[in-house]
């Protein structure tokens, strides 16, 4: 093969065969196909598309252009799953997630990122606890897979590395935005683990990456039969992210939202919603449970018992975190000097968010990047961001800031202000999870 001819073909709207996707992500794995040559390609494909043989067939080559865990020689007792994110505001549902399906018998090998743009990475929240390695080695992330139940832990460099290469090109080239392509880079890093079940949590509205309703729903389904076609078991939840899922937006502060709904002190409705749906998904997939209602009376279990916040316990000591975290976070997770309320501009229903903004206001505090190297500041962050449909008084709080300096604090109160809308009459409600694709 050449390159130059497997682009020509896909530039003129053909149809590219296994070897010749095989050959190209190899080429980009050990560079002997150019970075002009993989824009090409990526240019060719934003227009022309990939038919679902083409994305299975990239996917997989993508998948093995590194390593992929192999959990068989462990012969764990339940199956390896995991759930992904396309991301949003507010989501800290990995952090039960995980330690739930552990309580019920199922293997959680996850491997999180980092925030991007406006939305928070499961990597970063786990930074905040002093201690925790997000980088262990392979022996010990399958020790604490086999003997917890759950690791969370970060993307290391010999996962799918040709995504790694293809991303960086895709991203400088105006080329992030297409369904073929984001369903490759994505499973083909969460299939690098190895997993026999994928929940995908697609996210919709104005917090969400795709850009509309209709193109998450193109998004959960290219995924849904993607991952099917390349032998691990997957569905997708479409979920709302027309306001922060939680209450809490940051690091440090979703940290111990998660610690309060585990051990029960605070399960805020809509985050618990979308957290059963998905583990019950992820059950039933794996026959961990006969069906919905089996599987969350099975999770219901877990949290009740304390089960699931025991495993996030273990999992914390077993990956270098402080032994007695759930018990003593106040002793463990940095707070912000400064935590102001952002008054309510006016009386009225809080009507509809920006959701983007929301994110973004905790990225101006420090709480995300603005550019790859910057580092986080764990402490800051939103808290008690009043959910859609609520009735306030002016003045009420429509969350607290918590920053590092007063100017930062004065910012972000004028961001999450500008960021609500305050209606007269209360809002329809958007459903939790609008639809399951299988
Ligand atoms: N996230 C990914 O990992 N890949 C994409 O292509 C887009 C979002």
């Amino acid at each position: 093969f050449l390159p130059q001819e497997i682009i020509r073909k896909k530039r003129d709207g053909g149809v590219l065969s296994k070897e010749e996707i095989q050959f190209f992500v190899k080429g980009i794995t050990d560079n002997s196909v150019s970075e002009g040559q993989i824009a090409a390609l990526a240019m060719a494909v934003f227009f022309n598309d990939m038919s679902m043989d083409e994305r299975v067939a990239f996917t997989l080559a993508m998948r093995d252009s590194g390593e992929v865990l192999d959990w068989k020689s462990l012969n764990l007792p339940g199956p390896v799953m995991d759930k992904h994110s396309t991301g949003g505001v507010g989501d800290v549902v990995s952090l039960m997630l995980g330690p739930m399906i552990a309580a019920c018998g199922g293997f959680v090998p996850m491997i999180s990122g980092r925030g991007l743009g406006h939305t928070g990475g499961t990597l970063d929240k786990f930074d905040s606890i002093p201690g925790y390695s997000t980088v262990p080695t392979n022996e010990k992330f399958r020790d604490v897979v086999k003997n917890v139940g759950v690791a969370i832990i970060g993307q290391t460099a010999s996962l799918a590395p040709s995504d790694k290469r293809f991303y960086s090109i895709r991203d400088v080239t105006a080329t992030v935005e297409s369904v073929a392509m984001i369903t490759g880079s994505i499973l083909s890093k969460k299939l690098a683990a190895g997993l026999d079940v994928l929940a995908m949590d697609v996210k919709a509205g104005s917090g969400a990456f795709m850009p509309t309703y209709e193109k998450s729903v193109e998004l959960a389904e290219s995924i849904v039969k993607v991952g099917n076609g390349a032998g691990t078991l997957t569905s997708a939840l479409l979920t709302d992210m027309n306001e922060s899922l939680s209450p809490w937006a940051g690091n440090a502060v979703e940290v111990r939202g998660a610690i309060d709904y585990l051990t029960g002190k605070f399960r805020p409705a809509r985050l618990h919603e979308v957290t059963m749906a998905l583990c019950a998904e992820m059950l039933v997939m794996g026959k961990l449970a006969a069906n919905e209602a089996d599987a969350r009376a099975k999770l219901q279990h877990a949290l009740d018992s304390g089960e699931a916040a025991e495993r996030f316990s273990r999992m914390v000591a077993a990956l270098g975190g402080p032994a007695d975290l759930v018990e003593n976070m106040d002793k463990h997770l940095e707070k912000a000097p400064i935590v102001v309320p952002v008054p309510a501009p006016r009386a009225g229903y809080a009507a509809s968010t920006v959701c983007r903004d929301i994110g973004l206001a905790v990225v101006s505090l420090g709480g995300g990047r603005r550019r790859p190297t910057d580092a986080i500041d764990f402490a800051v962050g939103l808290t008690d961001l009043v959910e859609l449909g609520q009735p306030l008084q002016a003045g009420q709080p429509l969350a607290m800031v918590h920053a590092r300096t007063q100017e930062a604090a004065e910012q972000a109160v004028r961001e999450v202000q500008a960021a609500y809308t305050i209606a007269d009459a209360a809002p329809v409600a958007n459903p939790i999870v609008y639809r399951t694709i299988r």
